[in-house]
């Protein structure tokens, strides 16, 4: 936390089982009711206590006083994409704005969640980089926000294109009414890894077990990093089966040094040969992020590069259309050039997609969460 910053209040998804047994022992309570307050909270998403029916009422105020406070409050959602995509701008207990997007399709759910408010990262395409660090995320504000979202997806908050029937038939059953959360992509606002305690913590609490946690994969999380070598071999020792993604823009120093001005303290070669270990250690391939700027990073040659870095590597490209941020005179990359990036890639034998841009017309996709109100 930056110096001067107030903390956030301590929440029950900051704690790991035993710390919540503590808290509740200290105020009094039966160590069993942390678990029962685990339940009502990763379990059923139940903030109300008076929903708590297994708890005396007596004791519902004092345990929901100290163990779950009021960490974030809805400033404003906005759906687009035939109510497929939906962002939320929230407000944190000290006016601090951050963003996250829940994103459902056909066979998936993936919620793109904030780290950090802000970022400190300064790359010059992304619009969270250009204001700077606020602060960072508390472990719970950063569990907080999938809790939320896997609630609204229960409750039918966000019912898909499929429920207006306008693709109808082409859509799989279960694209519209309540869903489940089956993603979460830590490519919202923030460097996951500069904020590494607490993302740790999240990751615990999301995939711990109910009542623990919300039970969700390992396998379904993916965390995203500019490339701070150092975090990212910390990070393959936790030994999580999550998936790293690192972006990486450009395949030689010069150019990414300029992208992602970090590259000027850990360079391509040593940020790649991380991410191989990470690959070796996780068994999961590591995505290589690549926002496709028109004239700057999407020539042939660089294609050809990037092909000779990746071959034999366990690695899959995700090529990002850019998304244009205000003031910025980038744009996305003629079709053509993208086109050959593909191509360039795949001669390599190189596994590589195009991302499917949700969320552009409220800025909710990559890049654009500036968290402003407008
Ligand atoms: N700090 C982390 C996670 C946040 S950004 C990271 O950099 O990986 C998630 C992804 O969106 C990153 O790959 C980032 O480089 C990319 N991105 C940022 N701005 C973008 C833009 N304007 N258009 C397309 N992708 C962008």
């Amino acid at each position: 936390m930056p110096r001067g910053a107030k903390t956030p209040p301590r929440h029950l998804a900051d704690l790991s089982p035993a710390e919540r047994k503590e808290a509740v022992a200290a105020l009094g309570e039966k160590p069993f009711r942390a678990r029962q307050l685990s339940q009502h909270y990763f379990g059923r998403y139940e903030e109300d206590p008076a929903a708590w029916t297994d708890i005396p009422a007596a004791a519902r105020g004092k345990l929901a006083g100290d163990l779950l406070p009021e960490l974030m409050t809805v400033v404003r959602h906005q759906t687009c994409d035939d109510g497929d995509t939906r962002k939320t701008l929230w407000r944190l207990f000290d006016g601090t704005l951050v963003e996250s997007v829940l994103m459902r399709y056909p066979d998936r759910v993936t919620m793109c969640i904030s780290s950090q408010a802000g970022c400190g990262m300064n790359c010059p395409f992304c619009a969270t980089g250009q204001a700077g660090l606020d602060r960072n995320l508390s472990t719970a504000e950063i569990v907080h926000q999938i809790v939320a979202g896997m609630r609204a997806l229960r409750d039918g908050d966000l019912p898909g294109a499929g429920a207006t029937g306008t693709e109808g038939a082409s859509r799989t059953e279960g694209a519209a009414g309540p869903a489940r959360l089956s993603n979460i992509v830590f490519m919202g606002m923030g460097e996951p890894l500069a904020n590494y305690k607490r993302v740790v913590g999240a990751i615990r609490r999301l995939t711990d077990p109910e009542p623990d946690g919300l039970g969700l994969s390992q396998r379904g999380i993916t965390v995203s990093t500019v490339g701070l070598v150092p975090a990212i071999h910390r990070f393959a020792d936790e030994g999580f089966k999550c998936r790293l993604a690192v972006s990486l823009h450009a395949p030689d120093d010069e150019l990414r040094d300029t992208l992602v001005p970090v590259n000027t303290r850990w360079k391509v070669r040593e940020v790649l040969d991380a991410a191989w270990r990470y690959a070796d250690v996780s068994g999961r391939r590591v995505s290589i992020e690549y926002a496709l700027i028109r004239d700057i990073n999407d020539q042939a040659w660089r294609a050809d590069r990037l092909g000779r870095l990746l071959r034999n590597h366990r690695a899959h490209v995700n090529l990002i259309p850019l998304n244009p941020t205000p003031g910025s005179k980038w744009t996305a990359s003629r079709p053509e050039d993208e086109r050959a990036f593909v191509a360039a890639l795949e001669a390599h034998g190189v596994p590589v997609t195009v991302r499917d841009t949700r969320g552009q017309e409220i800025d909710g996709a990559c890049g654009q969460l500036a968290a402003t109100e407008r």
